[in-house]
């Protein structure tokens, strides 16, 4: 899949809409969901052109692979759930529900989040 340069991620890393952002980096941003699912829910999201994780771990160099997950613990620990506990999720293509095609990893927590998966 060809990244589309008219997702909103895309957007919000190119000032074009606003996000209320945790933190930055050369090479990550982090922000609140607009629709937060949990107390905390953040997204962090690499500043590449990265639809996914299948087309980041194929083709993001080593910088950007080591930054992303860095940038995810350092969100963790600002944003006080390190110690209680806390969810990272990734959604990837079709039957996972990806809505926005801008890699992000979701960090949930602030309360028990439950099963990993809702039951069918
Ligand atoms: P996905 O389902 O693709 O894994 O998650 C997309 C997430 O992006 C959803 O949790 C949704 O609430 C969030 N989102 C969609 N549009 C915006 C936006 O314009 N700003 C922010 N901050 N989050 C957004």
């Amino acid at each position: 899949m060809a990244y589309d340069r008219s997702n909103v991620f895309a957007k919000i890393l190119r000032g074009e809409i606003p996000c209320n952002k945790v933190y930055e980096d050369e090479l990550t941003l982090a922000f609140h969901d607009i629709n937060p699912q949990a107390p905390v829910h953040v997204l962090v999201i690499p500043k590449g052109e990265y639809v996914s994780m299948d087309d980041f771990a194929a083709n993001a160099s080593e910088a950007e692979i080591a930054a992303l997950f860095r940038s995810v613990r350092t969100v963790a620990k600002m944003l006080g759930v390190a110690e209680s506990g806390w969810r990272m999720l990734a959604n990837i293509g079709e039957h996972s529900g990806q809505e926005v095609p801008h890699l992000h990893i979701h960090i949930f927590g602030g309360r028990p989040l439950g099963p990993m998966l809702v039951r069918h």
